[in-house]
């Protein structure tokens, strides 16, 4: 009984993330790309992380990888609920304060702006923070082995793949300014 209700809540939440995704990323194209730095395995891992995302949706519409489920506690569930409450919460803030500066792959745009207020003040990746906890809420609210960690498993490799070249061609663009913005922010977790 709580594993359907649970389905149907996580719905509900991915509904909801989509909607911010959407309204954040509506714009982007705008604006003109100055230097790019896409490689291949970025790409790749962006298109794992969108069936990541999406093998939850199998499951909640249908049964065939319910021979994967295993127990839990329902309290579990519900700390996965509120997580993914506060991720769709700092993805809606981070999509607010990056704008038009916001590229699905690395990049900077014409007229490129450094942000560094808002949530940006506190961590320099939000918006990885905000998927890296819709991953382990979706773990936490879908007790099964497939649809619970099929986002997880991807979301990680990329953001630690990622983080270091999206940091080198920040420090190109905007030099000393992000080298002072690094020093009093942390990644994803803000820094005492
Ligand atoms: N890493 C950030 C942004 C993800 S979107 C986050 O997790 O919130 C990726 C693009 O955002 C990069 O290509 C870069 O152009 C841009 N970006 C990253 N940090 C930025 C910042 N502080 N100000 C402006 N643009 C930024």
């Amino acid at each position: 009984m709580f594993n359907s209700l649970f389905k149907i809540v996580y719905f509900v939440e991915f509904l909801l993330i989509s909607v911010v995704r959407k309204a954040g990323t509506a714009k982007y194209r705008e604006l003109k790309t100055i230097l790019d730095r896409k490689t291949l395995i970025d790409i790749v891992f962006l298109a794992l992380n969108g069936i990541g995302m999406l093998i939850p949706i199998v499951y909640v519409f249908s049964s065939v990888l319910d021979f994967a489920n295993y127990y839990l506690p329902n309290w579990i569930g519900w700390v996965g609920v509120i997580l993914f409450g506060f991720a769709i919460w700092l993805l809606w803030r981070t999509h607010v304060d990056l704008g038009k500066n916001w590229t699905p792959i690395l990049a900077i745009r014409d007229g490129h702006k450094l942000v560094t207020e808002g949530v940006f003040k506190y961590i320099r990746h939000p918006m990885y923070a905000s998927h890296i906890l819709w991953a382990i809420a979706q773990a936490l609210i879908l007790h099964n082995w497939i649809a619970g960690y099929s986002f997880l498993v991807f979301c990680v490799p990329q953001y630690l793949l990622r983080v270091n070249s999206e940091e080198d061609m920040m420090l190109e663009q905007f030099g000393e300014e992000y080298r002072e913005y690094m020093q009093r922010t942390g990644r994803i977790i803000p820094r005492l």
